[in-house]
């Protein structure tokens, strides 16, 4: 049996005044889904988010909570609770009577209000702290708290607005892995909000990339890592280098093209054949650490020529900055395996060849 849908965006519009703040979003997600909301600043995410809570209406569209149409129900009535970046916690209320606080406003019996706490204080790991008020807990510990508040009385959806952006990276890298078993463990779908492409491709299963408020692609993270869909989504997630090239065939999902340097490389695509006729202008994608780099003379398939002028030496990893013969400059990244640290001085002819598929062709 397949999973139902959790929330519906169907056609979904945002205007303040004249400013179009999202432009006909629609999107599915799935119950028990860890779904992320990623894109620059201003790019409207934290408003879609606002309106599935219900604290923004929309300008035109729907959007649906488990098979109901949602417009016209209150914040409070929605199965749904929000994590906020400042966490909002009640400063004067210590740990366990923040935690119950959504429970007593709810009316849950005195013994099943004590019970759910007792329960969340152990999921959050924050036995020993009950008693505390938040000005007395770390930044990662009112994380925590606030977590635990919004998880107690058991919403269908969680919404997370940049969570862990107040925390230093350290406890970020934990947090993240913290809330993601903490999806798995409650179930709950979770609809995380983040600028950070990092936070969106370690904790999610899907990623919804957006920018200037619209959807540019969904998919797993491997699927916006390795196959993206434009411009937009291969430069926003990871670092890339960005060639012009021009299609001379298409092959099979192969297109053969020319780049601006003369050579030809091999790229995959996604686009249809028949959409890329002989002659159409486009990009290609090739990833700093999918392209490795000889000396010159190896000769191999799918091989570009260049000249080496500066090697920089990461500590992981070594970056090889090649230029073409066309003077655009474009990064390979080798990692530093034991005793293979590539012999290679600036000045060098060098050929970089790209990793079977790794090449991708952008038609935006
Ligand atoms: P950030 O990561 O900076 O929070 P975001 O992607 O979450 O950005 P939103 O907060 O959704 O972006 O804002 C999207 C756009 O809508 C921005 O340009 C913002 O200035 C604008 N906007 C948001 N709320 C209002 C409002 N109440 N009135 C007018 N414009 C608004």
């Amino acid at each position: 049996m397949t999973d139902p849908t959790a929330v519906s965006i169907r056609n979904v519009r945002k205007h303040f005044g004249d400013f179009v703040a999202l432009s006909d979003i629609s999107l599915d997600i799935t119950d028990n889904e860890f779904f992320t909301l990623l894109g620059p600043s201003g790019c409207g995410k934290t408003t879609l988010l606002r309106m599935i809570a219900g604290f923004e209406s929309t300008t035109a569209g729907e959007i649906w909570l488990y098979g109901e149409e949602i417009e016209t129900l209150p914040p409070n009535h929605r199965p749904v609770n929000t994590v906020f970046q400042s966490y909002a916690l009640f400063p004067h209320m210590n740990v366990a009577q923040n935690i119950g606080f959504g429970l007593k406003m709810l009316g849950w019996p005195d013994s099943e209000q004590q019970a759910r706490v007792d329960e969340m204080v152990q999921t959050v790991k924050l036995q020993e702290f009950v008693h505390r008020k938040p000005a007395q807990l770390s930044g990662g510990q009112q994380q925590r708290v606030a977590l635990a508040r919004a998880i107690a009385p058991k919403p269908k959806v969680l919404l997370l607005d940049e969570p862990l952006s107040a925390l230093d990276l350290k406890l970020r890298q934990q947090m993240r892995a913290e809330l993601k078993s903490l999806q798995r463990e409650t179930g709950i779908t979770f609809i995380f909000v983040t600028h950070d492409q990092e936070e969106a491709l370690t904790m999610s299963d899907r990623v919804a990339v957006m920018s200037s408020g619209e959807l540019q692609q969904i998919g797993s993270p491997v699927e916006v890592y390795e196959k993206p869909a434009n411009r937009f989504v291969a430069d926003f997630i990871g670092e890339t280098n960005l060639l012009d090239a021009t299609v001379n065939e298409v092959v099979d999902g192969s297109v053969h093209c020319t780049l601006a340097s003369g050579e030809v490389i091999v790229a995959e695509t996604d686009v249809m054949n028949n959409a890329l006729p002989v002659g159409t202008q486009g990009l290609v994608s090739l990833r700093p650490e999918r392209l490795t780099i000889h000396s010159s003379g190896t000769l191999n398939a799918n091989t570009i020529k260049g000249t080496l002028t500066d090697t920089t030496y990461l500590g992981t990893d070594t970056q090889y900055d090649v230029q073409l013969n066309d003077g655009t400059v474009i990064g390979v990244r080798l990692q530093n395996v034991s005793g293979q640290l590539a012999n290679l001085s600036g000045g060098h002819t060098v050929e970089l060849s790209a990793a079977d598929g790794s090449a991708r062709f952008l038609v935006d």
